[in-house]
C-alpha cells in the first residue's frame, strides 16, 4: 500500500510528478489546488470563500481546508493509497493530518521533497499560464512556500520518512527515481 505525501515550492513539479505516479500505481491523486479551483469554476460555497486567496497567492483558511481532506481520505478509493500534492501546506495542517491518519488507520508511506532552485521554479511558472502564475502572485506563492510550508521539511525530517529528490531534472529522470522510491 501506498500513501505518499508530495512537498516541494510551487513550480517544483508536484502536480506533474504526483499524477504519474499515481497513474503508475492506480491511486488517487489527491491535489487540493485542483479541488479548489474546480469549486472556484463551479462557484460552490467552497469556491465562493476560496476564491480571493487563491487569486492572491494566499493559503486558504485551514478550517476549509481540513474537512475536504478528511472526506477524501475516508472515500473508498483512498482505501487502497493515496498520493497528496499541496496537502499539507503548514504545521497546523501535517499535525491534524497525523492525527487524521491516526484515527483513519492509515499510514505515511513516504514524504517526498522536491527540490529546485528558485530561478528553475520561477521560469517553469511563468511558461505555465495558470491564472494563478503571473508574476505578482508567484512572489507571494514563493513567500509563503518558504514561511508556511518549508518548515515541514523539518516536520517531516524527524518522523524519518522525508526523502529528498533531486527536482531540477528532467520529467523521466524525476519520475524513474520517484518510481525506485516507492518500490524499496
Ligand atoms: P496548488 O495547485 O497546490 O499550487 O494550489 C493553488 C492554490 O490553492 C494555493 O496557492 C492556495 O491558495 C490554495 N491551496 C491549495 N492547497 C492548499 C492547502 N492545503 N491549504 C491552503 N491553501 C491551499
Amino acid at each position: 500500500m501506498t500513501r505518499l505525501i508530495f512537498l516541494g515550492a510551487p513550480g517544483a513539479g508536484k502536480g506533474t510528478q504526483a499524477e504519474i505516479l499515481a497513474a503508475h500505481l492506480s491511486v488517487p491523486h489527491i491535489s487540493t489546488g485542483e479541488i479548489l479551483r474546480s469549486a472556484i469554476a463551479q462557484q460552490t460555497p467552497l469556491g465562493i470563500k476560496a476564491k480571493s486567496y487563491v487569486d492572491n497567492g494566499d493559503l486558504v483558511p485551514d478550517e476549509l481546508i481540513l474537512d475536504l481532506i478528511k472526506d477524501r481520505l475516508s472515500q473508498n478509493d483512498a482505501q487502497k493509497g493515496w498520493i497528496l500534492d499541496g496537502f499539507p501546506r503548514n504545521v497546523p495542517q501535517a499535525e491534524y493530518l497525523s492525527t487524521l491518519l491516526t484515527e483513519l488507520d492509515q499510514d505515511c508511506t513516504a514524504v517526498i521533497n522536491l527540490e529546485v532552485p528558485d530561478s528553475t521554479l520561477i521560469e517553469r511558472l511563468l511558461g505555465r499560464g495558470r491564472k494563478d502564475d503571473n508574476e505578482e502572485t508567484i512572489a507571494n506563492r514563493l513567500d509563503v512556500y518558504r514561511q508556511k510550508t518549508a518548515p515541514l521539511i523539518d516536520f517531516y525530517q524527524n518522523t524519518g520518512l522525508l526523502k529528498t529528490v533531486n527536482g531540477d531534472r528532467t520529467l523521466e529522470e524525476i519520475s524513474t527515481e520517484l518510481q525506485t522510491i516507492v518500490k524499496s
